[in-house]
Order: C-alpha cells, then structure tokens, then sequence
C-alpha cells in the first residue's frame, strides 16, 4: 500500500505542476484556468522570446527601411520590387557597410545587390556615362549643340552624340562638328585659350573655326588596315584654320617663324595639349601638315602625344 501511496504522491506531485506548467498549452486552458498563475505567464513569455530570440528582426528594419518595420520582412516581393527605382542611387553604397556582417540569415541584403550591383549597375556604368554632367559643364561653357540619334558602322561608335554648332562667345563651328561631349567639352575649354591668344597675338576676335572631319568611321590617316581613327569614335576634330572678326582668317601650315601668325599658332597648339591626349599638325608627319588634329584616345598611364 505505501509504496503505492508515495508512487501515486511522486506521480502525483510531479505531473501536476508539470501539466499546470509545462504540458500542452491546449490542455490547460480548458481544464485549469485558476490555479497556475504560470499560464497568464506563458503568454507574455511566448510573446517575447519570439522577438528576443531573434534580434534580426529589429534589426533588418534598421538598415533596410527605417519606418518600414518587420512587415518589410513578411512582403518580400514588395521589398525586391521598391528599392530599384527609389534607392537605386543610395543603395550601391549602402550594402558594403550592414549587409554582411549584421545579416548572415536574412535574405534581403542579398537580394539588392544582385538588382542594383554586379553586372547590372556595371551594365548601367558602361552604358551611361557622365553625359548629364558633361552637358551641364558644356552649357555653362557656352556652347550651343542638340543630341544626335547615336552612331554606328561597324567598330566606329557613339552612343551619345552630339552636333555642336558654337562655343563661348559666338564662334561658330564651319561645319557644326559631330563629337562626344568630353571631346566637345575639350573643344570649348581649347577654345578659349584661342581667344586670349587670338586678343594678344592680333588684337582681334576669334569668330569660328574651321573644321575637317569629326566623326568619320575609318582608320588612321586614312589607312583602312591602321587602327581605327578616334574620328571612328566622335572623339576626334580637324581644325583647319581659325576665322575672326577684322582680320583675315588663318589656315593652320607652317608660318614663317618670328611672324604674329606664327607666334598664334605656336600657342594655341601648345595650349591644345591641356586639353585634349593627342596632338598632331604641321611638322608631325605627312598627313598633318595643313590641319591639327585633337583627340582624347585614352593612353597607358595617361600618356599625351604632342607633337
Ligand atoms: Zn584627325
């Protein structure tokens, strides 16, 4: 009898408190509401162990969204749609910093950058360069110009052009000049230069230029088998011979030394080196002798040849 008595007791003693406190939460509710002041216990004690237990919830919201809160976590779908045209900017910046180290579990650092980084912004990199930037600086720079549909033949290219028609005050471009706008940037900045020489040398005003080619598709000096011409690329301009206001227009060549013509266009030659990586005329070779040919052809180590 007693070792039953003191079975049932132990039994006894030690399910209930259990099943009060620990066995299925749908057994008590219905049997015992009163007695466990546990079970009102457990609910407060369910809640936050959820939220406790993992901190990424809290913390997602932080880096992701800061008023989005966690229902940014249940609407993944939403999450993937929102950040590409809204953060795009702010995001290639911002997943280097949190994403790895904070968030190893979450699925939602990694799913901008596969939208916003790697190939896909390298893509947007490539494919638009920083041609707004480019044509504000060359409207303040006074040059009139419009875009042109973008070119292509073969290798020759340019995705942006534009036709540049004239530049800082009033020189007009003889015939408007097909150019990328770092080449028409160049141009502008060269020209410049041109008028304060053209106000020391002849005491007059530059009034336009004269051009040979911009864009043409073909190989150097004209040599089908040479390398492909930076005027296969817009990036190239002929200047020819330089017009002014009073003063009788002036062909690039071979001036006689010790002559103002001379000493004009010794200088704006020189000056063009600042400006642009290629610089070639009279007395660089052959096929150079009666114009200047500037372009921005992109050398090992920046490299310029002026010649
Ligand atoms: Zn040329």
């Amino acid at each position: 009898m007693k070792p039953f008595t003191v079975a049932c007791l132990l039994a006894a003693g030690l399910l209930l408190p259990p099943a009060l406190a620990w066995s299925d939460p749908a057994t008590l509710p219905a049997t015992v509401p009163l007695p466990p002041p546990q079970p009102p216990a457990r609910p407060e004690g369910l809640l936050p162990p959820e939220l406790q237990v993992t901190p990424l919830p809290p913390e997602r919201p932080a880096e992701l969204a800061t008023g989005a809160g966690r229902d940014a976590g249940k609407e993944v779908g939403r999450k993937t749609d929102e950040p590409q045209p809204n953060t795009a900017p702010n995001a290639a910046k911002e997943p280097p910093k949190d994403g790895p180290a904070s968030l190893s579990e979450a699925p939602l650092p990694p799913e901008r950058p596969p939208e916003l980084s790697g190939g896909a912004a390298l893509a947007l990199k490539v494919s638009a360069p920083d041609d707004s930037a480019c044509l504000r600086r060359l409207e303040r720079l006074g040059a009139r110009f419009e875009a042109l549909p973008s070119l292509g033949n073969g290798q020759c290219s340019a995705p942006r052009p534009l036709s540049v028609t004239a530049l800082a005050d009033g020189v007009t471009l003889e015939p408007a000049a097909i150019l990328t706008c770092r080449a028409a940037e160049a141009l502008a900045r060269w020209t410049t230069e041109v008028q304060v020489a053209a106000q020391k040398e002849f005491g007059d005003s530059l009034k336009s230029l004269a051009l040979g080619g911009t864009y043409v598709c073909r190989g150097q000096n004209h040599d089908t088998d040479a390398k492909l011409s930076e005027h296969s690329f817009a990036n190239a301009i002929d200047v020819m011979g330089y017009g002014f206001t009073k003063r009788a227009s002036l062909k690039v060549t071979a001036a006689p030394e010790g002559t103002p013509d001379a000493a004009f266009l010794a200088s704006v030659r020189t000056g063009a080196c600042g400006f642009f990586r290629t610089v070639l005329g009279p007395g660089s070779d052959a096929a150079h002798g009666n114009h200047l040919h500037l372009d921005l052809r992109e050398r090992n180590a920046g490299h310029r040849l002026c010649q």
